[in-house]
């Protein structure tokens, strides 16, 4: 009966030990790259031109923000809170556009952990989605996709929405979230390589995040160069420290973090011309907008 009462804050500080050794297997550690991701930007700036008027401009709208603790953003980074954004893009040419990922309604986005939501720039991508020629999508998640998910007429829509197999086919899409028969409408694309989506637009596959993440290149007609990366990095951090998501990145979304670690390695060597637009990042964009690479809100609607 001594010896156990003895015993008892033994037994207690190994549980603790081994509470502490699993979360920190779970939230605190990255995993390392398996393999090489190859980003051709030779091949990307090929398939951007020569094949009419490159964009004018990029656009962008913060539809919302929300919040994580930082371990589940960057492996091992603390548990205070980090910021997010929920963005959409518009590239813009004279005479027509294309969107890139339309973000979440205002009701979806309530799930979201701390968001706040702007319903005015929600109005104007809503606009802007009907008047793009294509509408294309970093990944299938619903924070992505949601504005498809969204729509109150999915048939005014569905002609420009230009997802791809895999991401119509992942188990990642949301299904329940789209009105009824509004996905059977949509046509998927098939492409290996790299698509010309238009003059200056390029997709290139990046399995990894979610089996439907893929780059989107962009190269306007001044001759700048942009790179939506989507998820494979929540904040530009992860490509600076090419230190990616936790384990638990991998339990909640499926992800393979090893093949988004090599991806995170491809974009920490790109040269600083390539601007790279991470989904998420508030204190990125911020720099963006201060540096007038693009412009805070979608005109001419
Ligand atoms: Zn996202």
């Amino acid at each position: 009966m001594r010896t156990g009462r003895r015993r008892w804050p033994w037994i207690l500080l190994g549980v603790v030990v081994l509470l502490v050794v699993a979360g920190y297997a779970v939230v605190g550690t990255a995993a390392a790259p398996r393999g090489e991701y190859v980003i051709d930007l030779s091949a990307l700036h090929a398939a951007a031109v020569g094949k009419g008027a490159l964009p004018d401009r990029i656009e962008v709208e913060r539809i919302g923000d929300f919040a994580f603790p930082r371990t589940l953003v960057v492996a091992g980074d603390g548990l205070h809170l980090h910021h997010m954004v929920l963005l959409a893009h518009r590239v813009v040419w004279p005479d027509h556009s294309v969107v890139i990922d339309t973000a979440m309604g205002p009701a979806a986005a309530k799930k979201m952990p701390g968001s706040h939501m702007d319903t005015a720039a929600y109005d104007r991508l809503e606009a802007a989605m009907k008047k793009a020629t294509a509408i294309v999508f970093t990944h299938e998640h619903v924070d992505h996709v949601g504005g498809v998910a969204s729509a109150a007429d999915p048939s005014a829509i569905a002609k420009q929405v230009m997802m791809t197999r895999e991401q119509l086919d992942s188990p990642r899409l949301e299904r329940p979230d789209f009105q009824p028969g509004a996905l059977e409408h949509l046509q998927p694309l098939s492409y290996e390589g790299l698509y010309t989506v238009a003059p200056g637009v390029v997709l290139q596959k990046a399995p990894g995040h979610s089996p439907g993440s893929q780059l989107i290149y962009v190269e306007l007609a001044s001759g700048q160069r942009f790179l939506f990366v989507g998820d494979i990095a929540w904040t530009k951090d992860n490509i600076a420290l090419r230190r990616g998501r936790p384990y638990i990145a991998k339990m909640l979304m499926g992800e393979d973090r090893e093949g988004v670690a090599a991806q995170l390695t491809a974009l920490s060597k790109l040269p600083d011309d390539v601007h790279v637009i991470a989904a998420h990042d508030p204190v990125a964009l911020e720099k963006d907008l201060a540096a007038g690479l693009y412009h805070q809100g979608f005109t001419g609607l």
